[in-house]
């Protein structure tokens, strides 16, 4: 039986960024990951400075680039304008891969299927135990289904259903171009230019809301792609994989006993963007911090709005999972 005071299921930004908290006290801590890092992750890429603020991250020290957006274009059927900003875009394989690394936690490729609780601490699958346990294995996490999955039930009409595909593109356009509601689309799709000629492209909508209307996401891929082609001059070299995450719910239970969940697992995605890369890191974090210094889990700042609460962002909230379109 390999034994830690910590073990972390899932290598993802949830998990690595608990893990270098963790490791930077002199925490005995492990991270077990079904894949072997560099991994594909579905996922567009896109990233905030908040998010490298608290990864303690400056873009000139990440060595395989970032590509910084300085306007968004928001696209809404006949609307199309431009917001000034700062983004980023990474590309998940590598960003992950990088941070897991730079953790400093030993990591072993290993699928975790069985958890049990008892009064000393955790037994995952019978071969690893510890005192902590963290859930941040997205989706499908077996520390949520083992210990969570009643005191945080997922609500349906808060599941994503999404396809994307990134493949190396030398991009003329190197912008950011989102593209809201089309053809009824209770979500977005997206042209996420990145470093060193990759592009991501994709579309992603509510789940329970498709299927009542007798519809796949494939359509809204169908119409991306077309689109892809007539504007972008862009033929998409394959079809497009899948993945579904829940957006944000109530925020109480995601901790029992010395258990967390973190990010995906805890569904904390924003409700007005399905930004989750920066509260799986925040609540990674916190999760650390609770362990270290004996303190609540606190979630609340793990940030709940990517447009920052107000009007547009409850809007977005509103038209994604109720309203028409
Ligand atoms: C198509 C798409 C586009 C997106 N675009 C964006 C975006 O542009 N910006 C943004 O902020 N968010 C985006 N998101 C959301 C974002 O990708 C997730 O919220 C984020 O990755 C959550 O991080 P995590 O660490 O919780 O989980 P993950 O990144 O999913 O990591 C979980 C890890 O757990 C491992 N694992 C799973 N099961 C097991 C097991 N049984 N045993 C051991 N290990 C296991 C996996 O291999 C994986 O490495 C997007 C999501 C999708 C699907």
């Amino acid at each position: 039986m390999r034994s830690a005071e910590v073990i972390i299921v899932g290598g993802g930004p949830a998990g690595s960024s608990a893990a270098r908290h963790l490791k930077a006290a002199g925490a005995d801590v492990l991270v077990l990951d079904k894949e072997r890092f560099p991994r594909h992750k579905l996922c567009a890429g896109w990233i905030t400075p908040q998010v490298l603020c608290d990864l303690e991250l400056a873009p000139e020290a990440y060595p395989n680039g970032f590509l910084t957006f300085e306007r968004l274009h928001f696209h809404a059927k006949l609307l199309h304008f431009k917001a000034p900003c700062v983004q980023h875009s990474i590309r998940r394989y590598e960003f992950d891969a990088w941070l897991l690394e730079r953790s400093g936690a030993e990591v072993l490729e290993h699928t975790v299927k069985e958890i049990s609780a008892d009064a000393e601490g955790y037994t995952l699958d019978g071969a690893f135990r510890c005192r902590y346990l963290i859930g941040a294995a997205g989706t499908s996490c077996p520390v949520r289904r083992a210990l969570f999955a009643q005191s945080l039930p997922r609500s349906r009409a808060l599941q994503t259903a999404t396809l994307e595909l990134e493949f190396p593109f030398e991009w003329r356009d190197p912008d950011c171009h989102l593209w809201f509601f089309e053809h009824g689309l209770p979500g977005y799709a997206w042209y996420v230019p990145k470093a060193r000629g990759w592009l991501n492209v994709g579309v992603g909508g509510m789940a329970e809301r498709l299927s009542a209307r007798g519809e796949s996401i494939r359509i809204h891929w169908g119409y991306l792609a077309a689109k892809l082609e007539r504007e972008f001059g862009i033929q998409v070299p394959e079809a497009p994989t899948g993945y579904s995450y829940y957006l944000r719910g109530a925020l109480e239970g995601v901790r029992s006993g010395n258990a967390f969940l973190t990010g995906d697992s805890a569904r904390l995605a924003t409700r007005d963007m399905c930004e989750g890369i920066g509260p799986a890191i925040r609540s990674g974090l916190q999760a650390a911090k609770a362990i270290l210094e004996g303190e609540r889990y606190v979630l609340e700042d793990a940030t709940g709005a990517s447009l920052g609460g107000g009007l547009i962002s409850r809007g977005m909230d509103w038209a994604f999972t109720r309203g028409a379109m």
